[in-house]
């Protein structure tokens, strides 16, 4: 299924061949057949005889509704370009031919109606002339010509023929498992609700299915679906569509947005664009200029910026960026059209190189073109290498609306990618879900290495005697979610790069070393500390005595092991308490708070915060006034 457009001059016939082709009056509206002039778009539909069946999209021709005509070609296969044979080549026919070709529509009848008021058949070749001197250089320069009179129904059959050889040539639209209908009609109907028409492309929908409105994020549900009046289950792209939609309020829809489904289709406010400045513009198109952009069946208000020059002269080409003042739907490869709003001109159009760049491109910077220009050749790899870039850490699943693909194709490409060492992938830890496949640029993963080390250094150099830095306390400073994070770690700790011990994170080299200072006060601490055996100084005693910082290296290095807030044993002692506490246990099967103080000659309060520290660890427990072996005690 193929769609086709008409295009040309106002009454030049289109609306009238439209008709005499389908048996479809194209003008909808009453204003519209009583001027006898289509100022929005007409539609209409045709099986030939060869079995094909086209859409036909009716545009008006009248420059005041040339805003209109751009609505209707964004999605059409073809052109039926409509020139009247007594009156030639007019304005608009040149401004149509100019807009198809920015468009990129390059597959064409020409049409020369009304030859039934013309006699002389050199006037006609001199029109048909005439009408390819207008096309030279677009792609539409070699398209068949044909003369018809929808008066008479002279020409028709051959106009027909054309058609269906034309119609063979012209490929099936993609599916790129990514529906998307730029809506081009919205409407109520008595008993079914909202109905909206358009274009579908790059997927399929199907009856049933959960949609939202794009960029308005307004969600419904695909009640039924028509195509040329005819109901199906479920329409392919490249098909004229009419859709049903229950749950939208026909107030909540217009002309430009974009029926997909949910998330598929992130809005940008910021696109990059290779544009041309036609060229029979009356101005350049220059930097900072404010623009009216047409891209789908969408038209938004913006600025232009032209990244490396200050204009782009009528015939030039170049990169801009396009900083819109509402947001819009569109795809990589999307053509657009500039129009500058007044004087109401169309100035230009090109094609889309990235339709969500995260940032304002500086100016003159050389790198932009080449990424550009190679995202607009296509390599579906770097599209998605590209979405990636300078993310940091990201999920696959939250790539695929940048990246313009679905999750599948998507993990297919992050694993080419990874295999050739483009993307790095981290292991989440928990979760394989498709989706859930970590990846981070080569650039960006090196950037927070590196960023990581200067912290771990500074933190070593601030803190010599600390293991490393708490590991909450890297996360936030990282500003990196806890999954990301513990993958990241992961990473480091796999490459030998950093290590993790008791829920602080250092560089794997770094060893906390002591002053000379430093380890004159550790020596003389821990004599003081060994020599009192089971009645040690106080923890705020030591902390007084050594310093909070020479304190923690003596607990995190094992020479210190606090057994409660206040009580810090020697190594030894600890050992010889753990060890004496089970045997005695052991051997008398339970003992007071008080017989366990006899047994090792200290006070009670040494004993009591042991007591309490062992049970939670589970090597005893108590039973009212009375301890027991515990679960966890190596005892029995
Ligand atoms: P549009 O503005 O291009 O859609 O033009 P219309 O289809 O509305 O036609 C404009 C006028 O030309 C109408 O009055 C038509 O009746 C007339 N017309 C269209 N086709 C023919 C034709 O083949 N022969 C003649 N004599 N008149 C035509």
């Amino acid at each position: 299924m193929h769609v086709v457009g008409t295009a040309g001059h106002v009454d030049h016939g289109k609306s009238t061949l439209v008709q005499a082709l389908t048996g479809i009056n194209p003008d909808r509206l009453r204003e519209e057949v009583e001027r006898q002039m289509t100022i929005d778009l007409g539609f209409a539909w045709l099986t030939l005889a060869d079995g094909q069946s086209l859409g036909i999209v009716d545009v008006p021709g009248h420059r005041d509704f040339i805003e209109n005509m751009l609505a209707g070609v964004g999605g059409m296969d073809a052109v039926l370009l409509v020139v009247a044979a007594d009156e030639g080549v007019m304005p608009q026919t040149r401004e149509h031919v100019a807009i198809l070709d920015l468009l990129g529509v390059e597959q064409g009848i020409i049409v020369l109606t009304k030859s039934d008021l013309v006699e002389d058949a050199d006037w006609l070749r001199l029109v048909e002339a005439d009408v390819r001197s207008v096309l030279a250089g677009s792609g539409l320069e070699n398209a068949p010509a044909v003369a018809v009179s929808a008066r008479t129904g002279e020409g028709l059959d051959g106009l027909v023929r054309a058609l269906s050889a034309l119609l063979k040539e012209i490929p099936a639209r993609q599916d790129r498992g990514r529906p998307r209908l730029p809506v081009d009609r919205v409407f109520s109907m008595a008993g079914f609700g909202t109905v909206v028409t358009g274009t579908l492309l790059d997927g399929s929908l199907g009856t049933g299915e959960e949609v939202e409105l794009a960029p308005s994020g307004v969600a419904g549900r695909i009640r039924g679906l028509q195509t040329h009046k005819q109901r199906i289950e479920r329409a392919f792209p490249g098909s004229r569509l009419a859709v049903n939609l229950s749950g939208v309020d026909v107030g909540a829809v217009h002309r430009g947005d974009v029926v997909c489904h949910a998330g598929s289709y992130p809005p940008t406010r910021l696109l990059d664009a290779k544009v041309r400045c036609l060229k029979d513009a009356s101005t350049p198109i220059s930097h900072n200029q404010e623009v009216k952009l047409f891209v789908g069946t969408a038209q938004r208000l913006g600025r232009i910026r032209v990244l490396h020059q200050d204009r782009v002269r009528p015939g030039e080409e170049a990169w801009v960026q396009l900083v819109l003042r509402e947001p819009v739907v569109a795809a990589r490869g999307d053509r657009l059209v500039l129009r500058r709003p007044s004087p109401a001109e169309t100035l230009g159009g090109g094609t889309i190189g990235e339709a969500h760049p995260r940032r304002l491109h500086r100016r003159r910077d050389a790198e932009v073109p080449r990424v550009l220009d190679r995202l607009l050749r296509g390599d579906p790899q770097d599209g998605l290498l590209e979405a990636a870039r300078g993310r940091g850490p990201v999920f696959l699943r939250d790539l695929v609306g940048a990246a313009e693909m679905d999750l599948e194709h998507a993990t297919e490409l992050g694993q080419a990618l990874v295999d050739s060492g483009r993307l790095r992938e981290l292991r989440p830890g928990t979760g394989s879900a498709s989706g859930d496949n970590l990846v981070v640029d080569a650039a960006g993963w090196q950037e927070l290495t590196e960023r990581t080390r200067r912290m771990l250094r500074e933190y070593h150099a601030a803190f010599p005697l600390r293991p490393g830095v708490p590991r909450e306390e890297l996360k936030s400073k990282l500003g990196l979610e806890a999954r990301v994070f513990a993958a990241c770690l992961g990473a480091w700790a796999d490459d030998g790069f950093l290590s993790e011990s008791a829920g602080a994170v250092g560089l794997t080299e770094y060893r906390p070393t002591p002053t000379s200072d430093e380890q004159a006060a550790i020596d003389r601490t821990l004599r003081r500390v060994n020599a009192a055996r089971f009645a040690p100084p106080s923890a705020r005693d030591l902390v007084d005595q050594v310093g909070e910082e020479v304190f923690a290296f003596l607990i995190a290095s094992g020479a210190l092991v606090p057994v409660s807030a206040e009580v810090v044993f020697g190594a030894d002692a600890y050992a010889a308490l753990v060890e004496g506490v089970q045997d005695l246990l052991a051997r008398e099967g339970q003992a007071t708070v008080a017989k366990i103080r006899d047994e090792f000659d200290t006070s009670r309060k040494y004993i009591l915060a042991l007591l309490e520290h062992l049970d939670a660890l589970g090597i005893t427990v108590r039973a009212g006034d009375l301890r027991m072996l515990g679960p966890r005690s190596g005892k029995s």
